[in-house]
């Protein structure tokens, strides 16, 4: 039976893969996986004035990121010959009609109902009449205005879902027999390729009544639907730009993990079975891909909203980070590199491995490594910051230089960080009246440029003795 299970993701190439129908993906892939079923994609292309196909690359693009592969492709706009077959099917059998008036007029007529707070519907009385002019019409499905039926649906997560069918009017279906609409077009490409379940966004609920109409006029199977609760940002309303990043091209860009997506984006509104055993002392929420693709079932999805906590992701990336091993890190962390240190840079993988948890423990992204240019390049930094508290530049560069004088006597080959900062304490206790912020101060400045950093000791430990001392110099010299 479960090699039935075939389902689907059908985004509008309008803009880059928003981070919404990221998580709609992914919930689709993860009941196909879990099922042995198949993931579609299909590309809803057929607004041909906003479909765009650099977004039809970006929304594959992403999705192989993520690691979603897709079973079977299709495309709307390759597909006309078929809505054609099934337009004509309604209007030789008088289910659907021809509408000859004008898109002025309807539109006056849906402000007048919205206006008097009526759901906008058309109730058409060309439905009666032979069409004479084909050129100027679009084509409807004729739905009874004075129906007592309710149409209803079992949704596998919200459960039983009612619509009066009189509120729905004279459903329009194609602008001309080439010409297909949303809702037609999505019904006979659910029937075409055999689709078992519709998994999407809640916002398309107030589409499946129409649709099932379309499913019943051709006499086709009605999939099963299950609408996943709407995402929100930290504020509770409907997540936007304000909120950050939407699209997940920019969570590429900005070094989060394809994984930590995927682990994130299905606790958006899919919570864990409460028996579920965690392996190997992992905190709470952590799930590997293969994990998910077990334990992933529709009926944990939640109905009430999800809520986008970008202190969560950035919880979840750092630790994922954190965790890599050192060839993974050196893999992923390379084009940050390039990207926000510089092109010049050439980094020694040993070195890399000296640096890499001083840095981990403290990356939110991998963009994050440019907050610690100063393990690859000369840090530049404004004198201002060496001071520390009330201490007078005199003083400040007479600690710059006593610190300096103890760092060149020290044998770097046998570098020994308690000794190091023994020495470090006692000229703190010796000459600052045992303030060691008038010490560790201007050398952290010294050595990043930067106010937060590693402990300096830790940063001394891995830089090479000579840079150590031409950055005192510098410092000095400021
Ligand atoms: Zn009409």
């Amino acid at each position: 039976m479960s090699n039935h299970i075939r389902v689907r993701i059908a985004p509008s190439p309008t803009g880059p893969l928003h981070i919404g129908t990221a998580r709609t993906s992914l919930f689709n892939w993860l009941f196909a996986k879990k099922n042995n079923g198949i993931f579609v994609l299909r590309i809803e292309d057929t607004d041909l004035e906003r479909s765009n196909s650099k977004f039809e690359e970006d929304i594959k693009n992403s999705l192989d990121w993520l690691g979603l592969e897709w079973d079977e492709f299709y495309k709307q706009s390759e597909r006309l010959d078929i809505y054609k077959k099934y337009l004509q099917k309604l209007l030789d059998e008088k289910k659907a009609f021809w509408c000859f008036h004008s898109i002025e007029k309807l539109k006056k007529e849906s402000d007048e109902q919205m206006k008097r707070k009526e759901a906008p519907r058309h109730i058409c009385e060309h439905k009666y009449k032979e069409p004479t002019d084909k050129n100027n019409g679009i084509i409807r499905l004729k739905v009874d205005e004075n129906s007592t039926r309710t149409i209803h649906f079992n949704d596998i997560i919200r459960g039983t879902v009612e619509w009066q069918e009189k509120l729905i009017g004279d459903l329009s279906l194609a602008k001309n027999l080439d010409a297909p609409l949303y809702n037609f077009a999505v019904v006979v490409d659910d029937h075409e390729t055999k689709i078992s379940h519709v998994i999407r966004g809640e916002d398309h609920i107030s589409n499946t009544p129409k649709q099932i109409l379309i499913q019943e006029a051709l006499g086709i199977k009605i999939p099963q639907y299950a609408h996943l609760p709407l995402i929100l940002g930290s504020d509770r309303t409907k997540l936007s730009k304000r909120h950050g990043a939407e699209s997940v091209q920019e969570y590429m860009d900005m070094g989060y993990l394809p994984e930590v997506m995927i682990n994130f984006m299905t606790l958006l509104g899919w919570h864990p079975p409460k028996d579920i055993k965690k392996k190997g002392g992992k905190p709470e929420d952590i799930f590997t891909v293969s994990e998910l693709t077990e334990i992933f079932e529709l009926k944990d999805v939640q109905k009430s909203p999800a809520v986008f906590d970008i202190k969560k992701l950035n919880w979840v990336n750092g630790y994922y980070i954190h965790q890599l091993p050192p060839e993974q890190f050196k893999a992923v962390i390379a084009p940050f590199i390039l990207k926000e240190i510089g092109e010049k840079i050439e980094v020694k993988s040993e070195y890399l491995d000296k640096i890499r948890h001083l840095m981990t423990e403290r990356m939110k992204k991998l963009s994050d490594i440019k907050n610690f240019d100063y393990f690859f390049k000369e840090p530049e930094y404004d004198r201002g910051l060496l001071n520390w508290k009330n201490i007078s530049a005199v003083e400040i560069k007479k600690s710059l230089t006593l610190v300096k004088e103890a760092l060149e006597s020290i044998d770097w080959n046998f570098f020994d960080k308690n000794y190091i900062k023994k020495k470090l304490d006692d000229l703190a206790k010796d000459k600052f009246n045992g303030d060691r912020g008038a010490v560790y101060w201007p050398l952290r400045v010294s050595l990043t440029g930067k106010q937060g950093s590693p402990n300096p000791i830790d940063i001394l430990s891995v830089l090479p003795k000579e840079t150590v001392i031409e950055r005192l110099n510098k410092a000095i010299g400021k």
